[in-house]
């Protein structure tokens, strides 16, 4: 493998989309996954390939499917013969409170935002421990650390992938494997973008920083915590949030 290659899974857009660019920007090779066919992720191909001097390719696949995840990873694999790192970025929200709230709602937050985490990372930690390197970089979210009204799904998921990292980073860690998450704040994406005007306000109103976060923001955390910089750090939540949560 001449250059490090990165998976970021959920990359077509928002948060995703701008780690996929950072990291091709930086030179790396870059596996973008994506769930849904349509323009943009087409243009996000280009965009990353004129960046860098890395490679970069598309891969579908619906990473809460163990089966899809396995033969992705297998693909980038066989492209450019290794993974570096691994960027568990793909997630959904079905708010609702718990009281209306079905076991299916329940139960595709979890699928899509944790158990999504656990099938890339089964499918990529061979490789990584054959090679006895690799990175493994978690989505998070300050809701996972301090709850939110509306989201026990949501927050369910991102705080069992914060106890996921930390068991996985003491497993893998003689390996010379790290494991970390980024917990975001309040970014600007699609996510965010159904939240009303008042509902906007009341939380740029709490950060420390008075405004929200950018998807930028949040790649250059993770081109930190896969860089040589970040070879000591593991186990770690990186809050991202502007200081709204502290
Ligand atoms: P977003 O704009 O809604 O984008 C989510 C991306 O994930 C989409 O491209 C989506 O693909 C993809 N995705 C979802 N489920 C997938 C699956 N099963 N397989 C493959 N791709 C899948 O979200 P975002 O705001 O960028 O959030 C990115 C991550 O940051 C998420 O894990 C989120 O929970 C976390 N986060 C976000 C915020 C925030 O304020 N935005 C705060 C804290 C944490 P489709 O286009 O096919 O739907």
């Amino acid at each position: 493998m001449s250059k490090r290659t990165v998976i970021v899974t959920g990359a077509a857009r928002g948060i995703g989309a701008a780690i996929a660019y950072k990291f091709a920007a930086l030179g790396y090779n870059v596996a973008i996954n994506y769930r849904t066919e349509n323009d943009a992720i087409h243009a996000l191909l280009e965009k990353c390939q004129s960046a860098g001097d890395g490679e970069c390719a598309l891969f579908r696949a619906d990473v809460s499917k163990a089966d899809e995840c396995k033969a992705m990873v297998d693909a980038v694999v066989e492209k450019f013969g290794g993974v570096w790192a691994l960027i568990n970025n793909a997630g959904i929200t079905r708010d609702g409170l718990l009281m209306r709230m079905s076991e299916e709602q329940f139960d595709s937050v979890i699928d899509g935002n944790l158990k999504s985490v656990f099938h890339m990372t089964k499918a990529v930690t061979p490789i990584m421990m054959k090679a006895r390197e690799g990175r493994i970089i978690s989505l998070s979210s300050v809701v996972g650390i301090n709850g939110n009204a509306g989201q026990t799904n949501y927050a369910a998921s991102k705080a069992a992938i914060i106890g996921f990292t930390k068991s996985l980073a003491k497993e893998l860690g003689s390996r010379g494997i790290t494991a970390n998450c980024i917990a975001p704040g309040y970014i600007e994406t699609d996510m965010t973008a159904a939240l009303s005007e008042a509902a906007r306000k009341a939380m740029t109103d709490v950060i420390a920083l008075r405004r929200a976060g950018t998807p930028q923001d949040i790649a250059n955390a993770a081109a930190f915590l896969a860089s040589e910089d970040a070879s000591y750090i593991s186990g770690q939540v990186l809050t991202v949030d502007g200081c709204m949560s502290m």
